[in-house]
């Protein structure tokens, strides 16, 4: 103390400034969705919520389903870049007394954050008591199964041309499609992706989805995937609201590098909002000022868990959120990030 600022500190000072401006910059320009893109695309999903309710209802009214829902990014004001995707949740009725659910570590497979959901009491309600039996395999629900029926009917028996040219947009099913996807071409040069998301909720309010798990093996093929996007969300715009933070906004930046730059398209939303949670137990002060100051530390942070390969979940630390990365590319988005940290506004270029 004492002494003032050295050269190197008014140089790092200077840069912390240019990086601020340049990430409001950023933000402005590119990160931000024009609120009227936003309307137009939820509108369109909108209209094929509507559609498919209706169709549901009237082709299968026995199946057991409470009723869907359109959620995601677009509608908690996080989507980045273009209003281009959302999910539609389906919640599937299980019967409680016909399926119990098994954590994921207490299988073979070990893996936390993913469940199975073995059907009870076959000898006294054999197969068929329950809807959803249809979906069983080796006595498990599988959720791939689930899949396969909704792609029967969403790609196979709704007449989506028609439905289309009612709604003016152009809408088809994309295949091969990992989750069950529509896309809706809803002008010239504008698409949204709709993904269908079978879902679960338990009694205690523990969400799983139909999403498999990334490193396919046939084991693994049964496996329900924990959804904490509620929960963890919730959580960060709360502390925002606390404090007027910027953490929402940081990871709104985060998210459009990840987007915008192949080399990380890997890293998703649950990573990064996860990875600033974590941060937020260390480091109090998310004012607007600090913007540039936290940015730059979360890379830092993820580049320490892609060191380690392991990312806890904040709400779960059991679950590694990078558990379906492979080595490999735990290498890579560990090196890009790495090499971001001397000059991070170079990943903010389009
Ligand atoms: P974004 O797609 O990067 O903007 O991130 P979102 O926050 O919208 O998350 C969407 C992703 O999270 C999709 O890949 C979903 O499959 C997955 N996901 C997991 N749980 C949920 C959930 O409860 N709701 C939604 N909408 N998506 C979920």
């Amino acid at each position: 103390g004492g002494s003032g600022a050295t050269q190197s500190d008014l140089q790092k000072a200077r840069m912390r400034l240019s990086l601020q401006e340049h990430l409001l910059d950023f933000y402005q320009n590119n990160v931000n969705i024009p609120t009227e893109e936003q309307a137009v695309a939820r509108r369109a999903a909108l209209d094929i919520c509507a559609e498919l309710r209706v169709f549901l209802h009237a082709k299968l009214p026995d199946m057991p389903l409470r009723e869907m829902y359109l959620s995601g990014s677009l509608y908690d004001e996080l989507q980045v870049v273009t209003a281009d995707h959302a999910q539609l949740m389906v919640p599937l009725i299980l019967e409680k007394n016909l399926w119990s659910s098994i954590p994921g570590e207490d299988t073979i497979m070990n893996v936390p954050g993913f469940w199975l959901i073995r059907r009870e009491n076959l000898e006294y309600f054999p197969r068929n008591s329950s809807y959803w039996d249809r979906c069983m395999v080796g006595g498990y629900l599988s959720p791939k199964s689930v899949l396969e029926v909704f792609d029967k009917l969403v790609a196979g028996s709704i007449n989506w041309p028609a439905i289309g040219s009612v709604l003016d947009y152009i809408i088809r099913p994309v295949v091969p499609s990992e989750t069950l996807t529509l896309e809706v071409q809803y002008d010239t040069e504008r698409r949204l992706y709709v993904d269908f998301l079978p879902l679960l909720v338990m009694e205690d309010g523990t969400s799983l989805i139909a999403k498999p798990h990334r490193l396919v093996a046939e084991r693994h093929e049964n496996l329900w995937r924990q959804s904490f996007r509620v929960a963890e969300t919730a959580r960060l715009r709360a502390l925002d609201q606390e404090d007027g933070g910027c953490r929402c906004a940081c990871l709104k930046l985060a998210k459009a590098m990840c987007k915008l730059n192949p080399a990380l398209n890997r890293l998703n939303a649950s990573q990064l909002t996860n990875c600033i949670l974590l941060l937020c137990e260390k480091e109090g002060d998310w004012t607007k000022d600090a913007l540039a100051d936290r940015f730059l530390q979360l890379l830092r942070a993820l580049v320490g868990h892609l060191e380690a390969g392991r990312l806890p979940c904040a709400l779960s630390p059991k679950v590694n959120l990078f558990c379906e990365l492979t080595e490999q590319e735990v290498d890579e988005l560990g090196y890009t990030l790495y090499c971001a940290l001397s000059d991070p506004a170079g990943l903010l270029r389009t």
